[in-house]
């Protein structure tokens, strides 16, 4: 993503993401993350750790701020939960563009090695830059 939108996310959720510098995916997810960080920002022990693409979908992974946060029943809970709203964010994202955050016509596949979530438009572009 790129620095200005990565830093609009960091300053807008700084305890939940103060362990995150950069996110390794496009811009055209900033919609959904910001979405699914105003759902999480009052929970206040827990960080997330590493924000990336893999095989054309969102992963999002965190941990509880405290070791022992982690072992109690009510935390267990908790993730139970969190990890629902994380699924579904990332079940959007394998429809929503990666680079423009469009949802029409989008589609999962690979552009030579990687395999990444497009609209038709951005698949082209991508298409043209990588020299097809
Ligand atoms: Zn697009």
């Amino acid at each position: 993503m790129s620095p200005e939108k990565t830093k609009e996310l960091l300053d807008k959720y700084p305890k939940l993401l103060e362990r995150i510098s950069h996110f390794e995916h496009g811009d055209g997810w900033f919609s959904l993350l910001d979405n699914l960080f105003d759902k999480l920002n009052h929970i206040t022990n827990i960080q997330f750790v590493q924000i990336k693409e893999k095989f054309g979908s969102l992963r999002a992974y965190y941990t509880f701020k405290e070791y022992e946060d982690a072992r109690d029943n009510e935390n267990d809970l908790l993730a139970d939960v969190i990890d629902i709203v994380i699924s579904a964010a990332e079940e959007q994202s394998c429809t929503t563009c990666e680079d423009c955050g469009s949802t029409d016509n989008t589609t999962t596949g690979a552009t030579r090695y990687w395999i990444r979530t497009l609209c038709q438009p951005c698949r082209e572009q991508e298409y043209i830059r990588l020299g097809y």
